[in-house]
C-alpha cells in the first residue's frame, strides 16, 4: 500500500525502543501504530521489558492493543540466535535472572569496546550511554557515539567498517542457549519465535534441522516475514514450518532512525494475535 494511508489492521510484532537500541520512546511508537491503522504492536526490546509499562499506557491512550514482548539474546549451535518472547510473566525468576545476567555481560563487554576504541577514536563511555534511557546496552550505542563524533555518517557505515565481528575492537556477549530460552519463556507462561531466522546479514539462514530441534524444544512460532529475511532462503524454512507446525508471524524490527525499516512493513494479522494471546499468561 502506497501514500499516507498506511497499512490498515495487523500487528507488528517487532519492534525497539529507547529502553534498548532504538531511538524512539515506546510512546512514540504506539502513537506511529495508530497513525498507520495498526491493530496493534508488540515491545519486543533487547532482554528488557522496562518500556512495556510506557508502551501499554500509550496503546491505550490512542486506542490500540498492545503486547508485551522481548527479544532474547540466544546463540544455537555455535550461532548468535534472537528469540522473541511473548506473554511472559515479569514475576518469572528464573527468565530474569537470566536476562540480568545477558544485560551484566552486555555492559561489561561494550566498556571493553569502547576502551579498544578509545585508543583509535575520540569516543567516551558517557557518550556511548547517551541519555540514559536503554537498559541494555550494544554495538548500536557505540555506533552512535561514532556517528557523534564524526566517524561514520550512520550506524550502518560504523557496523560495516568499525564494529563488524572480524574488526579488532569487536568482542562477543553472553547468549542463553536457545532451547534454555524456550523453556524459560514458556515456564513464564508465553510463547516465543524465532527472530529473522533468514537475515542477510548472516553467513547461512538457520539449519532446518535447527529449527526442528527448537520446534521440540517447545518454539511456537517462526518470523518469516521480516524485512532482512533473504526471500531465496525462505523456501525451506517455510517447507519446514508448516512440516513442524509452527506458526508463522511477520514483523518489521522497527528500530526509529537505527535502521532503514519502517514499522508495519510486515505485519501479523489480527486473527493469529488473538490465538497467540489466548495461549499466554500476560496478553496485555
Ligand atoms: P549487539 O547485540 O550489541 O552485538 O548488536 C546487534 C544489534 O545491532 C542488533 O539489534 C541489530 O539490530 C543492530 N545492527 C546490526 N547490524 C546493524 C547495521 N548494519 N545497522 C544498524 N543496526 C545494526
Ligand atoms: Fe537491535
Ligand atoms: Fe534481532
Ligand atoms: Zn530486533
Amino acid at each position: 500500500m502506497t501514500g499516507s494511508m498506511g497499512r490498515q489492521g495487523g500487528f507488528d510484532l517487532h519492534t525497539h525502543s529507547v529502553f534498548s537500541d532504538g531511538t524512539t520512546r515506546p510512546a512514540e511508537i504506539a502513537a506511529e501504530a495508530a497513525a498507520l491503522g495498526l491493530s496493534g504492536f508488540a515491545l519486543t526490546d533487547h532482554d528488557t521489558i522496562d518500556g512495556w509499562d510506557e508502551a501499554r499506557a500509550a496503546a491505550h491512550t490512542v486506542g490500540i492493543d498492545f503486547l508485551p514482548g522481548i527479544e532474547i539474546t540466544t546463540k544455537f549451535g555455535g550461532r548468535s540466535r534472537h528469540l522473541l518472547g511473548y506473554g511472559i510473566d515479569p514475576g518469572a525468576g528464573e527468565l530474569f535472572a537470566a536476562l540480568a545476567a545477558v544485560r551484566d555481560s552486555r555492559l561489561w563487554r561494550a566498556r571493553e569496546m569502547v576502551r579498544r576504541l578509545s585508543v583509535d577514536y575520540a569516543i567516551t563511555w558517557e557518550a556511548v550511554l547517551g541519555e540514559g534511557d536503554a537498559r541494555t546496552v550494544g554495538r548500536p550505542h557505540i555506533a552512535d557515539a561514532l556517528v557523534l563524533a564524526g566517524y561514520a555518517p550512520d550506524r550502518g557505515t560504523a557496523f560495516a567498517e568499525i564494529l563488524h565481528p572480524g574488526s579488532p575492537y569487536y568482542l562477543g556477549t553472553h547468549a542463553i542457549d536457545t532451547d534454555d530460552a524456550i523453556r524459560l519463556v514458556r515456564e513464564a507462561g508465553g510463547v516465543s519465535v524465532l527472530a529473522h531466522p533468514a537475515a542477510f546479514r548472516q553467513r547461512a539462514p538457520l539449519p532446518v534441522d535447527d529449527l526442528g530441534a527448537l520446534a521440540a524444544a517447545g518454539l511456537w512460532g517462526v518470523e518469516l516475514a521480516h524485512p532482512e529475511n533473504r526471500a531465496d532462503w525462505l523456501p525451506p524454512l517455510a517447507a519446514a514450518a508448516a512440516t513442524l507446525g509452527l506458526e508463522i508471524t511477520g514483523a518489521s524490527d522497527y528500530h526509529g532512525a537505527g535502521k532503514p525499516n519502517r514499522l508495519g512493513e510486515c505485519v501479523t494479522s489480527s486473527d493469529l494475535v488473538a490465538r497467540l494471546r489466548s495461549s499466554v499468561r500476560v496478553p496485555g
